[in-house]
């Protein structure tokens, strides 16, 4: 190949190849620019123009040819800027700064960290760590000043909290329901971290939310009220299930502890974690076997048995025509839980008592809860790939590329 054509290939505008090393690794091309490129200053943007003070070479590293790493070491040009008298470099638009990479390797990091970890991406294009981070972290707070401003809209949302850290740190995150991506996050969980998304969509738009979708925490629920008073508020059935599983779980853990109590290994080994699946699975999609464990369970804890039995007789209001078969069937199970003498249960019906209407309005719109559980998902495989991220503010942006608009799939 003449090194005409390379550089053709290269595409590197106004920049002349003068020389190309190979040592066996990787592919050491010098580019220097034409004497005709104008200077652009780094300092103040603006053109300049007089005598070349002196040169600089740095290094920037550039997509992969034929296989081999490549290393640009690329002339730069310094300057006097006649703004503060100082010398200053050239700028040069085809390469990120500060982490020293073509624009166009940058984008093909953005790529390959929207599917697999930062790591597994540093394997693959030989970066360390830290070098992915930085080029990460800049492309999406790029693109997050241009497709998330201003912030976007929707008719139906839902919204949903996340823990991000250990010791109860939370953060929240709006999604479109129609278009099931994320659109907005922020950390924390308080009726004023989900007010600041309703300022900053604005009142007119507020106004125009159909419905909202939430987990029935009351901070969410009296923000919606407040800003968007149209919004028809549903406790949406993802959120109602996982309670329902959590208060029998509770109930689990409080059995297992009077079983080691009282020293019945029976009992012990059919209620430990290793069982707590049979009791949170939707009892249509267990085994035959595991079924049995199940039946069997339940005939030697009272408890247990009566904790199942709510569970299933709440699902029946779901399976309800209409909202006023599920009002009746609803007001059934609360006088069924109340009278169970299963503390949780008793608890957690007065809970679902004042939110009754929330629950009801799904009949109204039922919205479907994979959306929800398919982000959950989604959020809990991002945790587990990047094992704990050092800022909540990454952490947002990820969301954003997993789930929502910053996925290389939706921009250039
Ligand atoms: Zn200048």
């Amino acid at each position: 190949m003449r090194e005409y054509s390379i550089t053709q290939a290269l595409s590197l505008p106004e920049y002349k190849i003068t020389d190309i090393k190979d040592d066996l690794v990787r592919l050491l091309i010098c580019v220097e620019p034409y004497k005709r490129k104008e200077f652009v200053c780094s300092k103040c943007g603006e053109v300049h123009i007089g005598k070349i003070n002196s040169l600089k070479y740095v290094t920037v590293d550039d997509l992969k040819i034929l296989d081999k790493r490549v290393r640009l070491i690329v002339t730069k040009r310094r300057m006097r800027c006649p703004q503060d008298g100082k010398l200053h470099v050239e700028h040069i638009d085809w390469v990120k700064p500060r982490a020293r990479v073509t624009n166009r390797l940058a984008q093909d990091v953005y790529r390959l960290t929207s599917i697999t970890t930062n790591t597994e991406a540093g394997w693959y294009l030989g970066f360390d760590d830290e070098k992915i981070y930085r080029i990460d972290l800049e492309i999406l707070e790029g693109l997050a000043g241009k497709v998330l401003n201003p912030t976007p809209t929707c008719k139906n949302m839902s919204v949903d909290e996340v823990a991000w850290r250990k010791y109860y740190q939370y953060l929240t995150n709006v999604i479109d329901v129609d278009r099931r991506k994320v659109i907005w996050n922020e950390k924390g969980r308080t009726a004023e971290v989900l007010d600041k998304y309703y300022g900053n969509i604005g009142k007119d738009n507020s106004t125009k939310i159909e419905s909202v979708a939430l987990d029935g925490a009351m901070t969410y629920i009296s923000s919606t009220a407040k800003n968007a008073p149209n919004a028809l508020i549903v406790y949406d059935k993802f959120h109602v299930v996982q309670r329902l599983n959590t208060t029998v779980d509770t109930v689990r853990k409080l059995e297992l502890r009077k079983a080691r109590k009282e020293e019945r290994s029976d009992l012990i080994e059919m209620m430990d974690c290793k069982q707590r699946f049979i009791l949170l699975k939707n009892k249509g999609n267990l085994t035959g076997n595991q079924k049995e464990r199940l039946d069997r369970l339940c005939s030697l804890n009272e408890s247990i048995y009566k904790a199942m039995l709510l569970k299933e007789s709440f699902l029946l209001v779901y399976t309800m025509q209409d909202e006023t078969s599920a009002e009746e069937c609803l007001n059934e199970w609360f006088a069924q839980a109340a009278a169970s003498g299963i503390q949780a249960f008793v608890i957690l019906a007065e809970k679902f008592r004042n939110k009754a209407r929330y629950i009801l309005n799904w009949f109204k719109r039922r919205i479907s809860s994979a959306i929800s559980e398919g982000i959950n998902n989604k959020i809990k495989r991002l945790k587990r790939m990047a094992y704990g991220y050092r800022n909540v503010r990454y952490f947002l942006l990820k969301i954003h590329q997993h789930c929502g608009l910053l996925s290389p799939r939706f921009s250039p």
